[in-house]
């Protein structure tokens, strides 16, 4: 087995790209970095899948099939880090090092195709993890029916763990993360005549006011939800005298399971309807669901525990899941799937993921390499 990858290189290859960050759908530079690699390691490489997606396939015979997937894109803002790499792009930034994430994935293809193991890898570039849907948009493009994968993995750095160490963890791992929006139509009116109107600014703080009673008083009280409202729009701060005729509110809402996030979008709907019709005004309501949670399959977690155990000097198997959401959950929901943290270190500066400090550590690159190469045998079952 190849063990002599040059991680200078690698983490030299990993400042190029952070120097050149890329949004969601235009990693047009990044990939084509990534294709060049793939070929130069004799893989199969199959670009432009959503856009900017690549797969780079790695035949070892007769065998099963394995998925590993990086996400490559970067987020719409500046950089402040200071850095003799930071992003050279204004409002371009790696600031939740997937940077990193690509460097790791290709540093393991380049150690399998030295010595490849039976069964076919296939290594997953997807672009616009970052909100934009690119893990939905490579499954509708027929990623897995071209590519069929047994199990599928997906790692993140985490800040706040060694570099050498990593957090594997059955069950739910990430939020769904799903956005809302209410529209309270009234009848609008002079501000001191409000009896000539129907009011849809009371309505919508009657609404927000009882909006927490959804996690607080329908939920589960032992199963996670949170909704949030996150902008309010209606009127005009320069006609103080004036109810407007209609208010918008919009929001987030995540849960862990699929029975808790659609009681969120049944819940704030009802809600809505109830109160526009107590106050006599009208509700539209939609809820936009975006990504479903990731939940770890027993099964491909076990395989990612043994790999992570080999590959590091410590596993967490208790770290709390986030609020957060990855569109993995799209791959996850087309075969076994495991979702794992790799450890980025203390946080620098105090900076975490989407921090304009933030910054992928590259110490963690030979753990992050050596774990997507243990994991990929151990799928395969060598
Ligand atoms: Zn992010
Ligand atoms: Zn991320």
């Amino acid at each position: 087995m190849k063990d002599n990858i040059d991680f200078d290189a690698l983490a030299a290859f990993r400042q190029d790209l952070h120097r050149h960050p890329e949004l969601g759908f235009e990693e047009h530079r990044t990939a084509a970095a990534v294709a060049a690699r793939l070929r130069a390691l004799g893989l199969e490489v199959t670009e432009s899948i959503a856009e900017t997606g690549i797969v780079g396939t790695l035949r070892g015979g007769q065998g099963p099939s394995v998925g590993l997937r990086a996400d490559m894109d970067a987020l719409a803002m500046s950089e402040t880090s200071g850095r003799a790499y930071a992003s050279e792009v204004p409002g371009r930034m790696h600031a939740c090092g997937h940077d990193g994430h690509t460097a790791m994935l290709l540093g393991a293809a380049e150690v399998l195709a030295a010595d490849p193991p039976a069964g076919t890898v296939h290594f997953i570039f997807q672009p616009a993890e970052e909100g934009r849907g690119g893990a939905r948009r490579m499954v509708e493009d027929g990623l897995f029916e071209q590519f069929p994968c047994d199990h599928v993995f997906g790692l993140h750095n985490m800040p706040g763990i060694p570099c050498d160490r990593m957090a594997v963890v059955a069950g739910p791992q990430l939020a769904s993360s799903d956005s809302w929006r209410v529209s309270f139509r009234g009848i609008g009116s002079h501000g001191a005549k409000p009896h000539q109107g129907r009011d849809a600014v009371t309505a919508s703080g009657q609404f927000l006011a009882a909006l927490q009673t959804i996690p607080g008083r329908v939920v589960d009280p032992l199963q996670p939800a949170i909704v949030s409202a996150c902008a309010v729009s209606g009127g005009d701060m320069n006609a103080l005298n004036v109810i407007p005729a209609e208010v918008q509110i919009g929001g987030t809402a995540r849960a862990f399971s699929p029975e808790v996030r659609d009681q969120l979008e049944t819940e704030i709907g009802r809600l809505a309807h109830g109160i526009a019709a107590s106050m006599g005004v009208e509700a539209d309501y939609t809820f936009i669901r975006r990504i479903p949670p990731v939940v770890n399959d027993a099964g491909a977690t076990a395989i990612a525990l043994a790999a992570a155990e080999e590959v590091s000097t410590g596993v967490d198997t208790g770290f709390p899941p986030s609020t957060a959401g990855d569109d993995f959950a799209f791959f996850s929901a087309e075969a076994p799937g495991a979702y794992v943290w790799l450890g980025n270190g203390p946080a620098r500066d105090g900076a975490l993921h989407h921090n304009p400090g933030y910054d992928f550590n590259d110490d963690a690159l030979p753990t992050g390499v050596a774990f997507w190469v243990a994991v990929a045998r151990k799928a395969l079952g060598a």
